[in-house]
């Protein structure tokens, strides 16, 4: 309504500076969805072995915890997605993994 309003009225000039409100809207989004799915933090530690192989070990610390961890991934083509991992130490979800499939996850002394 609010936009059909605004094409009315206005040029499109006009209809972005109405858009670019919307991030705060998309932060209500984030609070709910917060417990499943944590946005992925902007820096993370991240060693990848073996990923010139079909397995390859991911060595990373949890997003929330920093719990060293390192996870067995299947990155056989072509079947890639987005993985989230578990932690094993705090329940959330320590990393988001490009992977065909998650073999295992493992607490390790954190590498870093
Ligand atoms: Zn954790």
């Amino acid at each position: 309504m609010l936009l059909i309003q605004c094409m009315d009225k206005c040029q499109g000039g006009k209809i972005m500076s109405d858009q670019k409100p919307r991030p705060r809207p998309r932060n209500l989004e984030q609070e709910q969805e917060q417990e499943q799915q944590p946005d992925p933090q902007p820096c993370q530690r991240i060693k990848i072995v073996d990923c010139n192989k079909p397995v390859s070990r991911v060595f990373y610390e949890c997003y929330h915890c920093l719990q060293g961890l390192v996870s067995e991934c299947d990155k056989s083509p072509p079947t890639v997605k987005e993985i989230k991992i578990t932690c094993p130490n705090c329940d959330k979800t320590a990393i988001t993994l490009i992977a065909k499939k998650v073999l295992s996850t493992n607490t390790i002394e954190s590498p870093w």
